[in-house]
């Protein structure tokens, strides 16, 4: 079955997430648990944990189909010692933050050297970076997502993920996200079956379904190859409707969690009942 939902707003609490995803019609969600802009965050109360377990219960939101998402400051690649040590330290912290709310995944981007390391010191300092915080915790899975490759971010290529994933200690803890603006605009075309077909053999070459925890489904502003990361709506933009057709009757996107990051979010309940109206019984 697929679980098509969206990354909803967690204002109030997180206990509000598992709500407006349901509200949404949602199947799958993702979610901050701290404000994404700010370095610090006050620590979850055991009210709002308690309310959280207890609303995703209600709402049927088992952990395997939430994809929470790390802040956007964190960089786990930065060339700059200070930089990263605030960036693992925050990044521990969010791996804790999911650990007590019974989560068991966190996705985050995978960081950028700032133009002072190369790709491959960049992302020997993220796997450092992910090891020493798979150490410190237990239980959640680290998902490394796929980027556009814009500036100096790793992770565009699925040669990257698995480069990273290779450092990773605890197999058993790494895994990966795609996200389909990201990966097209990276330049792995998806739009006709072919591309699509050969996109998705090539990512199982290199990194391998097994990895895969989630997607996150948005089409893209730019072109293939463009190496820049700007969502659309589905069906407006370069990519079209197809790859997300060929996504949902792919049996290998079965019960992961599938999760519109569209700027425009009151969109969001017609693409998700338009996605799953694309399914072909
Ligand atoms: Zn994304
Ligand atoms: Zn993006």
């Amino acid at each position: 079955m697929k679980r098509i939902g969206a990354h909803v707003s967690a204002a109030g609490g997180v206990e509000n997430a598992p709500l407006n995803a349901r509200e949404i019609g949602a199947k799958a969600f993702a979610l901050f648990t701290k404000n994404q802009r700010q370095w610090k965050a006050n620590p979850l109360t055991e009210d709002s944990i308690n309310a959280f377990k207890k609303n995703c219960e209600e709402t049927g939101f088992p952990p395997g189909l939430i994809l929470p998402h790390d802040s956007y400051l964190i960089n786990l690649g930065n060339p700059d010692a200070e930089g990263l040590k605030k960036s693992r330290d925050s990044f521990i912290d969010e791996m804790r933050r999911c650990e007590q709310l019974g989560l068991v995944m966190l996705n985050f981007h995978p960081g950028s050297g700032l133009g002072k390391l190369t790709e491959e010191e960049t992302m020997e300092r993220i796997a450092e970076s992910v090891n020493i915080t798979l150490d410190k915790t237990g239980g959640v899975i680290a998902v490394i997502e796929n980027t556009a490759g814009q500036g100096n971010h790793v992770g565009y290529k699925f040669e990257h993920l698995a480069y990273m994933i290779d450092k990773i200690e605890d197999k058993s803890r790494a895994g990966v996200c795609l996200d389909t603006c990201h990966t097209f605009t990276a330049g792995y075309d998806l739009r006709t079956k072919e591309a699509y077909d050969k996109t998705m053999a090539e990512f199982d070459r290199i990194v391998g379904f097994k990895y895969l925890k989630g997607l996150h489904f948005n089409d893209s502003k730019p072109d293939l190859g463009s190496r820049v990361d700007r969502h659309a709506p589905i069906g407006k933009g370069v990519l079209g409707i197809e790859p997300f057709r060929f996504i949902v009757n792919d049996d290998r996107f079965d019960e992961l969690p599938l999760i519109l990051e569209t700027p425009e979010s009151e969109l969001w309940p017609q693409e998700i009942e338009r996605l799953y109206g694309l399914i072909e019984k």
